[in-house]
C-alpha cells in the first residue's frame, strides 16, 4: 500500500528553506511526501513560491499577510494577495487570523484583515487557512457573522491547532478542518494528543509549519516537509490506526480543501 503524505502548512519560500528548495523538496518525495501547500506571506515570499509552479506543480501555494504583521504591512501587500487569488494562482487564502498571544498587531486591525481575507475567499471560492492564538471567542463571532452576511458557508483549516477540547469541537462542529503539527509529538502535549485521538478521520490534516516547530526527534533544527512522517507515525499511533491509513485519509482531506488534483499514487 502507498503512502502518500500531504504537508498542509510549509513555508517553503523563507530564507531558511529556499536557498535549499531543490534539496529540501528532493528530501520530501523520498519520503513520500508528495503534496505540499507554501504558505506565502507577503510579496517576495509569494513570488518565490509561483517561481516553483513550473518545476514543482505538486507544491501549491497560498498567501496573506499573518495576523503578526497586518499592522505594518497588510495594507500595501493585501492587492497583490487579492490579484492571485483571483487570477487563480492560489489554493487557499491564509494564514489569516487572530493572534493575541503575541499581540504583534492591534486586535482591531488584525479582526479588520481577518474579515478582509474572509471575503476574498467567499468571492474567489477559495478554502482560508487560518492561524488562531488564544482568540478563538472573537475568530468564531466572526467567522459566523461573516458567513451569515454572506449566506455562504467556506470551508477551512485552523492550521497548527493548540487550542482546547472544547475550541476543536467548536472547529468540528462547524465542518472545518484541523491542522496538526511536530508539537503533538511534544512529551507536555499531552491535552493535544487526546485531542488528536478526537479529531474525525475526515477532518485531519496534518502539517509541519517548516521551518518552524520541528518534532521531537529533530527539536531545535529547522524544520523541512521531510520530518512530517514522524508527525504522521505519532498520530497514527495515538489514534491506533496504520499509517498508510492516516497518510490517505488527510491527503484526500488536503485535496478535497485546497480542490488539489489528485497526482496519482504509484
Ligand atoms: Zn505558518
Amino acid at each position: 500500500m502507498s503512502r502518500h503524505f500531504t504537508d498542509s502548512h510549509a513555508h517553503l519560500s523563507s530564507d531558511k528553506v529556499f536557498p535549499a528548495i531543490d534539496a529540501i523538496l528532493q528530501r520530501a518525495a523520498e519520503s513520500n511526501v508528495r503534496s505540499i501547500v507554501n504558505i506565502c506571506t507577503d510579496i517576495p515570499s509569494l513570488q518565490k513560491g509561483l517561481s516553483l509552479i513550473e518545476k514543482y506543480p505538486w507544491v501549491h501555494h497560498t498567501a496573506a499577510t499573518t495576523p503578526h504583521d497586518v499592522e505594518k504591512e497588510g495594507e500595501a501587500v493585501f492587492d497583490t494577495i487579492a490579484a492571485a487569488a483571483r487570477n487563480g494562482s492560489l489554493v487557499a487564502v491564509g494564514e489569516t487570523g487572530l493572534d493575541y498571544y503575541y499581540e504583534h498587531s492591534n486586535r482591531a486591525v488584525q479582526k479588520d484583515f481577518l474579515r478582509r481575507y474572509l471575503h476574498l475567499a467567499l468571492e474567489c471560492h477559495l478554502p482560508t487557512v487560518i492561524h488562531c492564538r488564544e482568540a478563538f471567542a472573537d475568530f468564531f463571532e466572526i467567522l459566523d457573522a461573516e458567513y451569515q452576511i454572506n449566506q455562504r458557508h467556506a470551508p477551512g483549516v485552523l492550521h497548527c491547532f493548540t487550542g482546547t477540547m472544547t475550541e476543536a469541537e467548536q472547529v468540528i462542529k462547524r465542518g472545518w478542518m484541523l491542522s496538526l503539527s511536530g508539537i503533538v509529538t511534544f512529551k507536555k502535549s499531552t491535552v493535544l494528543q487526546q485531542i488528536a485521538c478526537e479529531i474525525p478521520l475526515d477532518q485531519l490534516l496534518i502539517e509541519t509549519d517548516t521551518p518552524y516547530l520541528a518534532p521531537q526527534s529533530h527539536r531545535g533544527q529547522p524544520n523541512e516537509p521531510a520530518y512530517l512522517v514522524e508527525t504522521a507515525a505519532f498520530i497514527a499511533h495515538l489514534k491506533q490506526i496504520p499509517i498508510e491509513d492516516l497518510a490517505r485519509h488527510t491527503t484526500l482531506n488536503a485535496q478535497k480543501l485546497f480542490q488539489l488534483k489528485d497526482e496519482g499514487e504509484e
